[in-house]
């Protein structure tokens, strides 16, 4: 028997399984319940917060009996914030549930068949300390009821936000920099933006470090203030933050718009260079504690770049695809949505020819400048849609050029994953090997559905837990044509 609930009612329930946003999933009489907060493994006490006819959404309100997969959170924030969705359930757990995850959307969504999924699976790279990963923090900046400029993170689903400028994934000196920035806000009266009437001067504080060669960049993320430049009193700031050990770049985005979006494209350096740099290693991924091989490369970042925010994961994750290219020196290839070129030139070191692509003009810049600062010289990048520049390139050469028939292809898109089109392209240019990476497992497996009806076979999957605490996990892939 189904029965029905109720906003506001309170349901005794176990929770059996982890849904994708992270929250307990549990059953009472045939009706499903997704519960926030709860861990697989508890008992506890519900409250219905949303009822449908067959499943409610709820919130923990008791923990009756708790799991043996439960720990104790180490921010006292966690269940509020947007950020760390899992951060209640033990680490090992975490990682059985990305493993997990990733095989049943390459089943359900790809429509592998589990056999094929069991053999090229192999298991999940795990984070020695899965906290203090991020070499990248956003923090907005908003104003309390009392008129003190505060920062922390969005309550998750709104904008409201929460006082902290500790967070327990990002780096130490964080806290550090936060404090100097409000401190210099309240002394001087620097307006912190209001989203509602879009006035305020200062919307949004992004930190980055270079975790192998302690390089600190701050961008403030400014709404320019007619006739005005810069923040006031800006010396003082720029004195305060270039005594922090490791400052290199101090910055302002200007983004005057009423959105969502948080940078603003136009970019003024206000102390220091444009950029920082850091250092990423190959390792052995086919051996114990994946030693260092002796390849490293050095890329520099700007604010506007890309660059994966867990650089210890990122090395493993890299590896791997540079494992899977399986280069020998003589080939040519593409590597789609390359950001700053770090995986480019990773392959660039082992082939012939590599050819990036990348939206973001910035990036491009970047890519660039790091091939001549390695010394690469048979890089090179594109600036466009994947899907529109693969096409383009490829209707223009009529087959003449060797990348029309290139031997690898490597794609590493956004969430959404690849357009039709770029899949499309893809398999015309008929690459020997495609290594997909990926950061949403359900848009890969839709994906590489694709790539394999259209000739090629999955040859080996792996994820890499890039972003541990939350529901996301990176994934390498790898699939060979058939004929
Ligand atoms: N491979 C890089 C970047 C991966 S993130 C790295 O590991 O650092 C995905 C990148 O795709 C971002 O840099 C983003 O700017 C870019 N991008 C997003 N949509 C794109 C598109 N349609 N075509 C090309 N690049 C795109």
């Amino acid at each position: 028997m189904c029965q029905s609930y109720k906003k506001n009612d309170l349901v005794t329930v176990t929770i059996e399984d982890i849904g994708t946003g992270g929250e307990g999933i549990g059953k009472v009489n045939g009706f499903t319940l997704f519960v926030k907060d709860a861990v697989v493994g508890d008992v506890v006490e519900a409250r219905i917060t949303l009822a449908k006819k067959q499943y409610a959404y709820a919130r923990m309100e008791k923990l009756l009996k708790a799991s043996p997969y439960r720990v104790e959170p180490r921010c006292p924030h966690h269940r509020r914030c947007g950020g760390c969705q899992i951060q209640a359930l033990d680490y090992e757990r975490q990682l059985v549930y990305k493993q997990q995850k990733v095989r049943n959307n390459l089943i359900r969504i790809g429509g592998f068949d589990s056999d094929c999924v069991d053999r090229v699976m192999e298991p999940i790279v795990g984070m020695e300390d899965p906290y203090r990963y991020r070499n990248k923090a956003l923090y907005p900046v908003g104003t309390d009821r009392e008129g003190h400029v505060v920062t922390g993170f969005y309550a998750g689903r709104t904008h409201t936000i929460v006082p902290s400028t500790e967070c327990y994934l990002g780096a130490e000196v964080n806290k550090q920099i936060l404090e100097i920035i409000v401190a210099h806000m309240e002394k001087y009266h620097v307006s912190a933006y209001d989203e509602t009437t879009g006035r305020g001067l200062v919307r949004h504080i992004l930190i980055r470090k270079g975790f192998n060669t302690g390089e600190i960049m701050v961008c403030l993320v400014i709404n320019k203030e007619k006739g005005k430049e810069g923040i006031p009193q800006q010396a003082q700031l720029l004195s305060a933050l270039s005594q922090i050990k490791g400052m290199t770049s101090v910055s302002v985005s200007i983004n005057s718009e009423k959105t969502n979006v948080i940078m603003g494209k136009e970019i003024h350096i206000l102390w220091g260079r444009g950029e920082i740099r850091d250092v990423i290693h190959v390792r052995d991924m086919g051996k114990e504690g994946y030693p260092y091989t002796g390849q490293e490369l050095t890329f520099s970042i700007s604010p506007l770049s890309f660059y994966q925010v867990n650089p210890i994961q990122t090395e493993k994750l890299y590896s791997l695809a540079l494992e899977y290219a399986d280069l020998t020196g003589r080939e040519v290839l593409w590597d789609l949505y390359c950001g700053i070129g770090t995986i480019s030139l990773f392959l660039a070191g082992k082939a012939r020819q590599v050819c990036g692509v990348e939206l973001i003009p910035q990036a491009i810049e970047d890519a660039r400048a790091n091939a001549e600062r390695n010394g690469i010289d048979n890089a090179f990048f594109y600036v466009g849609k994947a899907e529109e520049v693969l096409p383009a390139f490829y209707a223009e050469k009529q087959g003449e050029d060797q990348l029309c028939r290139p031997d690898v292809m490597v794609v590493d898109p956004p969430r959404k994953g690849c357009d039709p089109l770029c899949l499309e392209t893809m398999l015309q240019m008929r690459p020997d090997r495609i290594v997909y990476v990926s950061c949403d497992s359900a848009t890969l497996a839709r994906d590489l559905r694709i790539l394999c009806d259209g000739g090629y076979e999955l040859r080996r999957v792996r994820a890499v837990d890039q972003f541990g605490h939350t529901v996301h996990v990176e994934v390498a892939s790898c699939l060979q044509r058939k004929d």
